[in-house]
């Protein structure tokens, strides 16, 4: 069973002794309560681990740390180079100014001390110093040289995070809470997943990424937390509760009490699950139901198969791409999906193709400086333009169909012409295929993914040139209702039960029926309880959601009564107002969902 119900941090003393208490409310992102300590994410100076080294290895310790230094150098640079034309010159000084400390000798030259006299590994000394440093800024007297304190702190972690070979690093020592300003796709790479007890984030919308690995974790997740990370340094005791939204920072010992109760209840809902592991997932009125699983990885793979999933609905391959960096192997890619297709054996597996862009990046930043990433360079927009590495994707994919039940999945299709592209492509990977004398399945389902409001009005098209549909509603509501998934400023206006996001799941649906192509829903609406039987109104007889929904949903369709569930969905689809919807489905506040 999926990790989830009752979390307690094996470790809970943390180090609140004279720390100061606060409660704060966010958004929640991912249900369920835990108590745990706190790891403030992004503190890197403070976390580095210090290592003793040889006096043999003093030259390449600081060889290493020079490799870093010149490689951000050159980041600096071109930052600045890019801000300057597209801001000017003043906004770009700060990239220099950067940049001119990590020239300086005395600066490099302390460093390089510290590393031969102390004889401690090159992280450690170049926290150390910057520490020094941003500490002397801080004293001045002087605003603008106490201003270059923080220039101090970002050098120096950036300078570590290179040296570490991670964008951004997250040591968790054990289980603990992660609390950030903002957590990107590539920031949780270098996570050990095992031991994060929860998530909260200053900045960041319910349906942003870190929102979506807590559900796939199935740990807490408070979103849009004002002034967290002001308040909180690692090893401070927290309660995150992901039902409301509500966090403890250094809770009195009466809270502690009452949510540690409030743990134990959840725990008992959680085992009352038990029984739906085996069940099939049909309606009340015996109507069945396919549920499937998201995933990201082959361990994701293992854990949906034992909640008895009849297939994975949708495989992110981004995952593996940010964590194997983009130049991962066919082969390499090839042992990934063969994996997954013998964990789930004659059920399918949905392998889309690299989703990258928007907010998800093989990398620190968003790589493409783009002003409206979201409506930029992203997606099957960037594999059709690097056709090579496409191909390369589709025969790991076409490879790995010998070994299961594979089908290939093209994110952000928004018209007929781009599935073709994607199809030629696809023609080619297997002619290279043939050339080369490598096996593969030559009859892989294709389909599309429905995630654009120009998919959805030729859906008709679409479903005619394609083996399946799945509707990817994280992002059909950020671009129907033009509200930006990661916005938390906005998420009050993020809607899922917008009628007008409902006809257009409808119109897929019926698209679908109409050429006898399955339709699935597997974007984040599925696992949310007060949409199931709204989505089952609908039509839709195909759900993929993150593993730890799956019993919660399971349980949701077999309560669920067919007849019912379109009586529901007629009167909440013809609603005039946002708000006569959610009253319809009970949904007060978007907490609510
Ligand atoms: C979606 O957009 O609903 C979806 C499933 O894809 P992602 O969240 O990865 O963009
Ligand atoms: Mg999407």
């Amino acid at each position: 069973m999926s990790k989830n119900g009752k979390q307690v941090a094996e470790n809970t003393r943390g180090k609140t002794a004279g720390r100061a208490t606060a409660t704060l409310r966010g958004i929640p992102a991912s249900p369920g309560i835990v108590i745990g300590p706190a790891f403030l994410f992004g503190d890197i100076l403070g976390e580095v681990e210090t290592r003793r080294i040889q006096p043999s290895d003093v030259n390449a310790e600081i060889a290493r740390m020079d490799d870093a230094v010149e490689l951000v150098k050159k980041e600096l640079t071109s930052d600045a180079e890019r801000i300057s034309s597209e801001l000017g010159d003043s906004e770009a000084a700060i990239f220099l100014i950067h940049a001119m400390i990590l020239e300086d000798v005395k600066v490099l030259g302390a460093i390089h001390d510290k590393i031969r006299t102390d004889l401690v590994n090159a992280e450690s000394a170049v926290a150390a110093e910057m520490k020094r440093m941003s500490s002397v800024f801080m004293e001045s007297d002087d605003s603008y040289l106490r201003d270059r304190s923080y220039d101090i702190t970002d050098i120096g972690k950036r300078v570590i995070e290179r040296m570490l070979g991670v964008w951004a690093h997250c040591p968790l020592t054990h289980p603990m809470v992660v609390v950030a300003n903002e957590l990107r796709a590539s920031d949780t790479v270098s996570m050990d997943k095992g031991r994060v007890l929860g998530f909260v984030t200053e900045h960041g919308g319910r349906e942003a990424h870190a929102a979506i690995l807590s559900r796939a974790l199935g740990v807490p997740a408070v979103v849009g937390v004002p002034s967290i990370t002001g308040l909180v340094i690692s090893g401070d005791m927290i309660i995150v509760d992901g039902n409301t939204g509500e966090i403890f920072v250094n809770p009195s010992r009466e809270l502690l009490e009452r949510y540690s109760t409030e743990q134990e209840k959840e725990a008992v809902a959680w085992a009352a699950l038990t029984p739906f592991v085996e069940k099939s997932t049909r309606m009340s009125d015996g109507v069945r139901v396919k549920l499937m699983a998201n995933i990201s990885s082959v361990e994701e793979a293992r854990d949906a198969a034992g909640v008895n999933v009849d297939g994975v609905g949708l495989f992110r391959t981004e995952m593996l791409f940010m964590a194997e960096g983009i130049g991962i192997t066919e082969n390499e890619q090839y042992e990934v999906y063969r994996a997954v297709a013998e964990i789930m054996g004659d059920r399918p597996v949905t392998i889309r193709t690299l989703d990258i862009g928007g907010d998800k990046f093989v990398g620190p930043e968003n790589p493409f400086h783009e002003h409206n990433p979201h409506l930029g360079y992203r997606s099957i927009r960037i594999s059709l333009d690097n056709l090579e590495f496409f191909e390369k994707q589709m025969r790991a994919i076409l490879r790995a169909g010998l070994h299961g039940n594979v089908r290939i999945l093209w994110p952000m299709i928004s018209c007929v012409d781009e599935l073709r592209a994607a199809k030629s492509c696809l023609e080619g990977a297997k002619r290279t295929l043939v050339e080369s004398g490598v096996a593969f399945r030559e009859d892989v389902p294709v389909g599309a993914m429905i995630e654009i409001p120009s998919a959805v009005m030729v859906a008709d098209r679409l479903a005619a040139e394609s083996d399946f549909m799945s509707i990817g509603t994280n992002d059909l509501v950020q671009y129907t209702l033009a509200v930006d998934r990661g916005n938390v400023q906005i998420d009050h206006l993020y809607r899922p039960h917008d009628p007008a996001v409902l006809a257009l799941i409808r119109r897929t649906v019926d698209a679908g029926l109409a050429a006898n192509v399955p339709v699935a829903v597997c974007g984040e609406m599925a696992g949310t309880a007060s949409y199931v039987s709204l989505l089952l109104g609908l039509g839709v007889r195909e759900i993929s959601v993150a593993t730890s929904r799956v019993l919660r949903v399971r349980r949701s369709v077999c309560e669920t009564d067919s007849s019912e569930a379109r009586g529901l969905a007629e009167r909440v689809i013809s609603a005039a107002t946002v708000a006569e919807a959610g009253e319809i489905l009970g949904i007060q506040s978007p907490g609510d969902r």
